[in-house]
Parts: structure tokens; C-alpha cells; sequence
């Protein structure tokens, strides 16, 4: 570095000749001139920048220089806007604006954090932001407003009460910052949200909101995604197809659908796939409830308009409950080579352990009724009476390892087998609207 300034002093010779070299600002751009008596050179800065052009150790070292001349804070801020203007290395920005973080001064930062929110790096803002004053998180919480998402939060009712550098609601607080934890991906619409175990972050602004209580993380996610709803992806078919769920809104009670278990029956995912329209269109009925959709448990099968999966397993038989059984290979009902060998069928396991459901609606077809297991024929009647189909308590054969077995007998999570009539005949989705609303509220 130093030998920088010798080519810069060599350039200016003629006062470099005089005895009292002074750094001052005097027409006021922000840079200092060479002065020295009466006469003034022009601002070096420019110049050094060129020189450094590409070179990150030699304005590193610059930028040290700089750190201590006087009015240092004018002049970090002039070469990291030059710097960033001319299209140089980020990283050389982003070396000023660490210095920002370590100043006292408050201005600095400030000037750091616009950067930061200019370039889409919320996160760094925030940061640099709640080291100062809550004056300025309040500020700060108006730019946030401009962001759809930190809108519906703000709009949920959490604040940055006096004195705080947080967001805060009920107890729980929500610190904003740049993104540093593991998350994993979801969709809103055609951005992406990240899920950590503690956070939620929002990529495309490089901002993390951090959570004090770990279980709030899903029901913030709801509240940033709206009425779009969250896609996640669950996991993977045999053939490596997406299987998705898409889940909406909070509350004290989840109700979980599932359609196409079975790929020939392509009617069901269709029902809960206008389900799904019907929630982001009237998201005022999911008060209180969390809506958790899986249109589709068996893309392969569906393709191949089967009923069972690629590996030939009925995945309605390949649940780990205690009758489960592996026979009759060659028919259309075989339970696989072992309990849950199916990938499909992990995923649909792990569903419920990550949604702790409250009740399950599965659709078939073709019987045209209501079938149910476990404790849920009361809920049964009430959808029998939106669809008028008839209420079955068992379905007439014996189904070892089924969905209905292992949710609704087993695990005593209330399950309804909702068989459409066959394919083509009737409004399927029309006629069972108000029984799918039916089962997202309960009954008593
Ligand atoms: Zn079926």
C-alpha cells in the first residue's frame, strides 16, 4: 500500500518536493487533497481506487489507511459507493462496510445499511441497525413493510415495542438478521422460504428471522406465505418424482388430505388439488386450522394411470401395522417386501409425525361413500351429510396394512376414506366442498 501512496506522492512532485504535506477536504467531495501551504493538489482517492482496481490487498491496505485519517467515516463511505459503483469486487465493498459494524458511529452504519438494504442483503441492515437504537428498528421496520411477506407479519400483530431491537409478540421474540443457519427449501408462490429448526429465512432478501421458541417456526412461515400457502417437497417416488404437500394458515387444530394413494383413481387428486384453490381463494375458512394438502402420494402410479406404485406395491397395504402381510405378489393389492418398504410410503409416515394431524381425510374412489377408522365416525356422519354418500364403517374386505388401519386403528388419529363415486359420473369436487370444509373445522 504504502508504495501506492509513493506513486501517487511521485505524481503530485511538486508538493511532494515541499516540506508539510497536510490531508484536507477542501472543496468538500469527501476525499482529502495533498495540501501544503497555499497550494492544493486534487483528491488522490479516485486515482488510488484505479490503482487497486482488481487487487484486493492493496485496498484492503488502503482501506486500513484510510480507517485513520481524519474525517475517515466520509471517506470509507466515498470508496465504498466508488467501489461499488464502478462494478469492483463486492468483497471489496463489503470490507468498508465491516468497519461500519465496529464504528461508533452511528451514521456509518447507517450509510452501511442502506447499502446492504440497496443490494438486497436485509439481513446485514438489520444487523447493523439493532446494534444501534430502537429509533432506527422502527425505521428500518417501515422499510421491511415493503417486503409482501414482512407486511403480513407486521400485520399479524408482531411489533418492535420502545426500547427493543426485536420484533416482538406474546412472549416470543423475532430477531432479524443476515442469513447464518441451515435451512431447508420451500415455495411461496415463485419465491422460496427457508425452514431451520429455529429460523425462517427469505432468501431472495438475505434476511433470517430467528425465533426465541422453536415451535413457532411453521406458523411463521404460514403467516409470511398468506393465503398463497407453503409448497414443500416431501420427498421422492421410487422414480425420483416430487411428492408435495402444500400447506396453509395456523391454529389450534391440523386436518390432513391425501389423494392418489392409488395412481388409477385420478379424480382424488384432483378434489384436493381444487381444495387447494379453494383455500388460496378463501383463506378466511382456515381460521384457527392448519390445512396440510397432499394431492398426489403416488406420482408414478399416476402416470402409469396404475393403481399401485412402480415397485408394483398397493401402498394402501404397505403400512407398518401389525397385520400387515406380504402376499399375492401378482395381484393388484400386494403389500410390498416388508412394512413401509415403500419410499411413498415413508413419506407419507413422516407426514404425520412432522403435522401431528388432528384428523385425515384420504380420497378414493369408486364407492361413493364415507368410509372411517378409529375415532372418527361422528365426523363421518357430519360429512355424510354435506355429500349425502353413506357412512361405512368398514369397507366389506379386509385391507392388512392400509392407510386406515394404521392411522385411524392404530395410531387413533380420526380417518376418513372418502371414496368418490366412479370416474366421470358426478361433480366430485362440487358435491364434496362443504364435507372437506366440514372435516377442516371438526365436530364437537
Ligand atoms: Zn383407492
Amino acid at each position: 500500500m504504502r508504495r501506492l501512496i509513493i506513486v501517487v506522492l511521485l505524481l503530485l512532485q511538486p508538493l511532494a518536493a515541499q516540506e508539510v504535506i497536510e490531508m484536507k477536504d477542501t472543496d468538500g467531495d469527501g476525499w482529502p487533497e495533498f495540501v501544503s501551504g497555499e497550494h492544493s493538489a486534487v483528491s488522490p482517492g479516485p486515482l488510488v481506487l484505479k490503482l487497486c482496481e482488481g487487487r484486493e490487498d492493496a485496498f484492503a491496505s488502503l482501506v486500513l489507511y484510510a480507517a485513520d485519517w481524519p474525517n475517515s467515516r466520509q471517506i470509507l463511505v466515498r470508496l465504498a459507493r466508488e467501489s461499488y459503483a464502478v462494478g469492483d469486487s463486492p468483497e471489496n465493498t463489503r470490507l468498508i462496510w465491516k468497519l461500519a459494524r465496529e464504528a461508533e458511529d452511528i451514521d456509518f452504519r447507517l450509510e452501511a445499511a442502506r447499502y446492504y438494504y440497496s443490494v438486497g442483503q436485509w439481513g446485514e441492515a438489520m444487523e447493523l441497525m439493532a446494534v444501534g437504537d430502537s429509533m432506527w428498528m422502527s425505521r428500518m421496520s417501515e422499510i421491511l413493510k415493503k417486503d409482501i411477506r414482512m407486511a403480513r407479519l407486521f400485520a399479524s400483530g408482531w411489533e418492535v415495542p420502545v426500547g427493543a431491537t426485536t420484533l416482538q409478540r406474546d412472549g416470543v421474540e423475532l430477531r432479524l438478521g443476515p442469513m447464518t443457519k441451515e435451512a431447508r427449501e420451500v415455495r411461496v408462490g415463485s419465491a422460496s422460504l427457508g425452514l431451520g429448526e429455529t429460523v425462517v429465512t427469505l432468501p431472495d432478501i438475505g434476511l433470517q428471522l430467528q425465533l426465541s421458541s422453536p415451535e413457532e417456526v411453521d406458523t411463521l412461515a404460514a403467516e409470511l406465505a398468506g393465503s398463497q400457502g407453503i409448497v414443500e417437497q416431501l420427498g421422492l417416488s421410487v422414480e425420483g418424482r416430487p411428492i408435495e404437500a402444500v400447506w396453509f394458515g395456523s391454529g389450534s387444530q391440523t386436518v390432513v388430505y391425501f389423494g392418489a394413494f392409488h395412481g388409477d383413481e385420478p379424480e382424488s387428486a384432483e378434489v384436493v388439488q381444487e381444495f387447494a384453490d379453494y383455500l388460496r381463494a378463501n383463506p378466511e375458512v382456515l381460521e384457527d386450522r392448519r390445512a396440510v394438502l397432499v394431492p398426489v402420494v403416488n406420482p408414478d402410479g399416476l402416470r402409469r394411470k396404475q393403481r399401485k406404485n412402480f415397485n408394483q406395491v398397493d401402498l394402501n397395504r404397505n403400512f407398518p401395522t401389525s397385520n400387515w402381510k406380504s402376499e399375492g405378489k401378482e395381484t393388484n393389492y400386494w403389500g410390498g417386501t416388508g412394512p413401509a418398504s415403500e419410499p411413498e410410503t415413508r413419506v407419507v409416515i413422516d407426514l404425520l409425525k412432522r403435522f401431528q394431524p388432528d384428523r385425515i381425510i384420504s380420497i378414493h374412489c369408486p364407492y361413493k361413500c364415507v368410509n372411517y377408522d378409529g375415532p372418527a365416525e361422528r365426523l363421518a356422519q357430519a360429512m355424510s351429510a354435506e355429500n349425502g354418500y353413506s357412512v361405512e364403517a368398514s369397507i366389506g374386505y379386509p385391507t392388512p396394512g392400509s392407510f386406515g388401519n394404521y392411522a385411524g386403528v392404530e395410531k387413533q388419529i380420526p380417518t376418513i376414506t372418502l371414496e368418490l363415486p366412479p370416474t366421470g359420473e358426478e361433480d366430485v369436487w362440487g358435491d364434496n366442498r362443504e364435507a372437506l370444509l366440514k372435516a377442516l373445522r371438526g365436530v364437537e
